[in-house]
């Protein structure tokens, strides 16, 4: 059986014109836009502009029946109707995009534009009548809205929907060019709206088909947000924005990988904040939070970008520094204890200080588990020796001689 495009009479074949086609995608591009209303429902609040998407279609399908309802309202009222129902698709489109980014656009602006078109199209309707002008004028303002929505999400999406999404936008910018090129030309007395000329099926189609796509990149994109959000959930603490105690022992185990691989060392860095429990005695548990976030922010600002911090436990933290051997990690920790002492106080919190141990896998067993003990262990020694401190893990061999000497 051959599905063919277009106005062909050949027995045998499936005709599907383009009035069906239209018909097909837009219920398609509708049901894609309750499948949208519904998922926003399981979305974290976070992620905007899903509902004016969702919205988007059902405007848009309501323009297609305005338009349809030429004979029924007057003529012009029909087009207007339509029209105006068009345009508040599209901007749906636009604004549900720019909150998604969290740009801010001009709403007051968009609006004046719109009208503006608006106006100028009734001009051409209705006191000089003109059809050419009207296709001209209402795709050149559709060309602003696709190509404003394109470039929101080609500067913005990153991602495989984010770049499918401008590419579709471009493709209707360059379709409704064509159609605004076309215009001077249409034949005015055969001006029907399902009128066979390609640019005019590119045209319709790229509401039609084109809406569909995009209704379905957006809800890739949201999907891809969603997925994101859960994986920084999962990576990321909140309160300290240091990487969560799964992902830095992840980060720590593919380390542990590298060096058996490689040979390339690493040292790690086990911090505990000194007599914190007196900050949440002294000044409450809410100012023993801001400084957990503070504490945090300080250690990273002493790191270099490839080095990772951690949050281990409570107000104990890991830091996994590449590439360093114990005597660099012991000179990184001492910069990270100076300037903890320092920030804190600066940020007008209570003063604190942190103790440190350092490890190095050169010089520990040869897993996370052990280089976390020896870390421990020495920052068991800084603590034990008066806290605000960095200690180094002895060696095995020194340890073993150590407790034998015990
Ligand atoms: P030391 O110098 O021996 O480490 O003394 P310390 O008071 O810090 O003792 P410890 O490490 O046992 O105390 C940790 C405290 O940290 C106990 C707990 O109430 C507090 N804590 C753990 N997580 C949080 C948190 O998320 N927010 C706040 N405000 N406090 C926390
Ligand atoms: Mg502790
Ligand atoms: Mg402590």
């Amino acid at each position: 059986m051959r599905i063919m495009l277009g106005y062909h009479n050949n027995p045998g074949s499936v005709m599907l014109d383009l009035r069906t086609i239209n018909s097909i995608t837009g219920m398609m591009a509708l049901l894609m836009a309750f499948v949208l209303l519904g998922m926003r429902h399981y979305y974290p609040r976070r992620i905007k502009g899903t509902l004016l998407w969702a919205l988007s279609p059902i405007v848009g399908g309501c323009s297609s029946l305005a338009y349809g309802l030429d004979g029924v309202l007057p003529a012009a009222l029909a087009a207007m109707l339509g029209n105006a129902l068009a345009y508040a698709s599209a901007a749906m489109n636009l604004f549900g995009t720019a909150a998604f980014y969290e740009q801010p656009l001009n709403g007051r602006r968009w609006l004046a534009f719109t009208l503006a078109v608006l106006g100028v199209i009734a001009c051409f309707m209705l006191v000089w009548p003109d059809y050419r002008m009207r296709v001209l004028v209402f795709a050149l303002a559709m060309t602003v809205y696709t190509g404003m929505h394109a470039s929101l999400h080609w500067r913005h999406g990153l991602s495989f929907a984010g770049r499918l999404l401008a590419a579709l936008l471009l493709l209707r910018c360059l379709i409704l060019l064509l159609r605004a090129g076309s215009a001077p030309f249409i034949d005015a007395a055969d001006a029907t709206r399902y009128g066979p000329t390609l640019i005019q099926m590119l045209y319709l189609s790229s509401f039609s088909v084109g809406g569909m796509l995009t209704c379905l990149g957006f809800v890739l994109l949201a999907s891809e947000r969603v997925r994101a959000e859960f994986e920084r959930m999962a990576n990321v603490d909140p309160l300290t924005g240091a990487a969560s105690r799964r992902a830095i022992m992840q980060s720590l185990d593919g380390e542990v990988q590298r060096w058996r691989r490689t040979g390339r060392v690493f040292s790690i860095l086990l911090l505990d904040i000194d007599h914190f429990k007196r900050i949440n005695d002294r000044h409450g548990h809410a100012v023993g939070d801001q400084v957990l976030a503070r504490f945090a922010d300080s250690v990273k600002s002493a790191l270099r970008s490839i080095d990772t911090l951690g949050r281990y436990g409570g107000e104990e933290f890991v830091v996994l520094l590449p590439d360093n051997d114990l005597q660099s990690a012991a000179v990184a920790a001492e910069r990270v204890r100076h300037v903890v002492e320092r920030q804190i106080v600066e940020a007008g919190l209570p003063a604190c200080t942190t103790s440190i141990g350092c490890a190095c896998i050169d010089g520990s067993g040869p897993t996370v588990e052990a280089l976390l003990a020896d870390a421990d262990a020495a920052l068991y020694t800084a603590k034990h020796e008066g806290r605000n401190a960095v200690r180094l893990a002895q060696p095995q061999a020194e340890q073993a001689s150590a407790s034998a000497r015990r």
